[in-house]
């Protein structure tokens, strides 16, 4: 049996913190702010409660896996419910279209809404992305990320490495397989899901609309942050003590290196044989940059020059702005998730990108049907664009010892800058209006988190969603593995491998669970 520390209670750390627990280890959970579930979090206010940050669930195996592992069925501890539409989009045209989760009903919308061939052309696309599913679920979600993996795939099974297309972006599988601007908008958004760019991001993300789709889009009634407690709950019943307000100062090595413990914020030496960390790699390895000017930013968890070096080297992914929207009534016909999408994408993605505000940017809209979000006859609305991340201006951010840009790129915007939140908040009430949805005479309150406060909540750099960005056909080999250089310190969370989005960090879990083996 070993003693081991999970820093962080993101749905990473708990999962990881869960199976270990089961595997009979002594788990402790050291989680920084009051609450688990990190990013997957919650607010309310006024009869009304938004969950802040995930909106739709993926891959439900994965988490019927870990709770099946780990001592008892999903349904026992949450109820999930499959959505159809997962999504309604709507286009710059006025087009809308309704993403069911049945093939053949998707099929024929698209035929319907998009023009006759459209639903062939998605057809032959998704055969492709099911053999592209087929080659890289189990060498690359379920198992470390390696290259002799690809290698071996590359030998073996040559048509399967060709539907992966190593080297092709996202938008170029698209060009080559779409005609119609509007499903290739749709195709691109999936670039997103990572944080990434689709002009770089890589082919084989096509596998996330191919896995969405088979698997269902679901939501969870109470809310997405039932699922964090959860796994905590699961964690705790095998014998991990989770600690809130326990922030991490520092994971301590012997004199050969070897991670024997953590410090904490207060001084107080945990011991342990494990470090499994659920921060993002960025913090974990390279720091924070400092909140103000003048002031020091955060130090590393761990000093370990190469990976501090590696990070810098990799883009963060994308942030997100987030405007949770307290209505009064209802709107007749709303689809649960509502994409709305300018007329053109790629100025966004300059943009968001750039270290820019987009000024049409797409505008996402959940709008759960559920009475714990909103008073009788009320709503509450997510509303998510995405959003370059937080980086202080150079002159005050750094503190000489590598905390400047935290995860390595200077391409973010100062969204403490006074007056932007509120005038961006504005900016996509009146973006809502011209797109059909003019919620702003039944706005009761609004209440935004910025990628700055998404930093300051989690710990993540800059508030990057997704630790860094998927941009770059070899980026599934830089992202930071699941096992540390560090002897005894291991990776789990969107950070690390394979990546972000509830489903993913899940299963970093796994990979870490079964890396570190029984007691
Ligand atoms: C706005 C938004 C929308 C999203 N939408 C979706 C979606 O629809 N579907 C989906 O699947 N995913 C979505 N995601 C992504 C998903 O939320 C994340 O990938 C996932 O929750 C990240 O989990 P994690 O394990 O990496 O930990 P995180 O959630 O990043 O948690 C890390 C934890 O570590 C703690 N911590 C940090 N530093 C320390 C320290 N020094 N000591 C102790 N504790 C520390 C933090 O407080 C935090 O609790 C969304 C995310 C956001 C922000």
């Amino acid at each position: 049996m070993a003693a081991v520390v999970v820093v962080g209670a993101g749905v990473g750390g708990l999962a990881a913190a869960a199976r270990l627990a089961a595997a009979g280890h002594r788990v402790t959970v050291c989680e920084a702010t009051g609450s688990v579930g990190g990013k997957l979090g919650w607010y309310e206010r006024d009869g009304y409660g938004f969950d802040t940050g995930p909106s739709l669930l993926t891959m439900p195996e994965v988490f019927e896996d870990l709770f099946t592992a780990t001592g008892g069925p999903l349904a026992a501890a949450v109820t999930l419910r499959r959505l159809d539409p997962i999504a309604r989009y709507r286009f710059a045209d006025g087009t809308t279209l309704d993403a069911h989760s049945d093939e053949a009903a998707f099929l024929a919308e698209l035929d319907a809404r998009l023009g006759p061939g459209t639903g062939e052309q998605w057809r032959r696309l998704d055969a492709r992305a099911r053999r592209a599913w087929a080659a890289s679920e189990q060498p690359f979600l379920h198992n470390p990320v390696s290259l002799p993996a690809l290698a071996g795939l590359a030998v073996r099974r040559p048509a399967a490495l060709a539907a992966v297309a190593p080297g092709a972006t996202l938008r170029g599988l698209g060009r080559r397989h779409l005609t119609d601007p509007r499903l290739r908008m749709m195709l691109d958004r999936y670039a997103t899901y990572t944080g990434s760019d689709p002009r770089r991001a890589p082919a084989v993300l096509v596998t996330v609309p191919h896995a969405e789709r088979r698997f269902g889009g679901w939501y969870i009634p109470g809310g997405l942050r039932l699922l964090g407690r959860a796994i905590a709950g699961r964690a705790a019943e095998r014998g991990a003590v989770i600690r809130t307000g326990t922030p991490v100062a520092q994971i301590t090595r012997t004199p050969g290196g070897r991670v024997d413990g953590v410090r904490l914020a207060d001084g107080i030496l945990l011991p342990a044989d494990i470090v499994v960390s659920g921060v993002d790699a960025a913090r974990l390895y390279a720091g924070a940059p400092a909140e103000r000017p003048g002031r020091r930013g955060a130090r590393p968890l761990v000093d370990h020059p190469a990976s501090r070096r590696r990070l810098r080297r990799l883009a963060p992914s994308l942030s997100g702005f987030v405007l949770l929207l307290a209505l009064r009534g209802r709107t007749p016909g709303l689809a649960h998730h509502t994409v709305l999408f300018p007329a053109d994408y790629d100025a966004e993605f300059d943009a968001v990108f750039g270290g820019r505000l987009p000024r049409d940017p797409t505008v996402y809209v959940a709008a759960p049907d559920d009475p714990v979000t909103a008073p009788p006859g009320d709503e509450a609305w997510f509303v998510l664009v995405n959003a370059s991340p937080h980086a202080r201006p150079r002159s005050g951010d750094s503190d000489g010892d590598g905390g400047s840009s935290g995860s390595g790129s200077g391409d973010g915007l100062d969204w403490d800058r006074p007056g932007l939140v509120d005038a961006y908040a504005r900016r996509i009430l009146d973006l809502l209006a011209e797109r059909g949805l003019d919620v702003r005479e039944r706005l009761r309150w609004y209440q935004a988190i910025s990628p700055a406060d998404l930093a300051r909540a989690t710990g993540a750099p800059g508030g990057a969603i997704y630790g860094v960005s998927s941009n770059g056909p070899r980026s599934a080999f830089l992202r930071p593995r699941n096992r540390s250089p560090v002897p005894g310190l291991f990776l789990v969370g969107g950070s690390a491998h394979p990546g972000g989005g509830l489903p993913l960090v899940t299963l970093s879990a796994k990979i870490v669970a079964e890396m570190i083996g029984p007691a």
